[in-house]
């Protein structure tokens, strides 16, 4: 295990993320949130499985590509890990990423409506956000978990380019070049999701154009600093972190 000052303090920001997810109510008892190694690329981070909102540095541990956990205490890691381990081997620009069951975002992925970037926070959305169908790879009899290399690879091949991907009837995928990009990206998806389920209640939604996404987009990822430090300050006054 390769514990350098980077590693060090990935860790300390993957600890205080899983804090923050649960408090801007994106994960409840479930839900993940894992960073690649900062040295090694075939190695990412994650907690062992537990409850985001009580992860300390201590619970963190190591994954590889292969879904095979590297933990000298020999910790169980979620069983989900593998819609990690194969985003990261589909996508080297990924170094974050976050699977949630936030609850707006799931109509979105039993409907004909589509999830759109409603205001200018959410345009990382982009034109498009694709929805897994975890049928197509493995029947209709599933838990709709994605517990295999398999079903990774089918989950990250739907997200492709994507920035966040549905997947129908369970949840979603962000991800993101850092871990506070991708905590924004998945707050701001379930605030689209929330806010995009009011307007259609009032009429029909002007939502953004694709060149208003894309600098909206460019916008927010120079500002992402801001709100990373009040969700850190927010999530640091739970007790028992560090
Ligand atoms: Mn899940």
């Amino acid at each position: 295990m390769n514990m350098t000052p980077e590693n060090h303090q990935l860790i300390e920001d993957l600890s205080i993320a899983n804090r923050i997810l649960y408090l801007e109510g994106v994960v409840d008892g479930f839900g993940h949130i894992s960073a690649r190694d900062a040295q090694d690329t075939t190695r990412f981070w994650i907690a062992k499985s537990m409850a985001p909102a009580l992860v300390t540095p201590s619970d963190i541990l190591q994954c590889d590509l292969e879904g095979v956990v590297h933990d000298p205490q020999n910790r169980t890691c979620y069983v989900e890990r593998f819609i990690h381990s194969e985003i990261y081997r589909a996508r080297p620009d990924v170094q974050a990423i976050v699977h949630s069951h936030s609850m707006s975002v799931i109509p979105f992925g039993v409907t004909s409506q589509r999830l759109r970037p409603i205001c200018h926070m959410s345009g990382f959305l982009g034109s498009h956000t694709p929805i897994y169908e975890i049928r197509q790879t493995i029947g209709e009899t599933s838990d709709l978990l994605i517990t295999s290399q398999a079903l990774g690879r089918s989950l990250a091949q739907s997200l492709g380019a994507h920035t966040v991907a549905l997947m129908r009837g369970h949840g979603s995928v962000a991800v993101g070049v850092s871990i506070a990009q991708v905590v924004y990206r998945a707050i701001y998806t379930e605030l689209n999701a929330k806010l995009q389920l009011e307007s259609m209640k009032i009429g029909n939604i002007e939502f953004l154009t694709d060149g208003e996404a894309q600098a909206t987009a460019v916008m927010n990822d120079q500002h992402l600093k801001r709100p990373w430090e009040l969700w850190k300050q927010k999530a640091l006054q739970l007790p028992q972190l560090l």
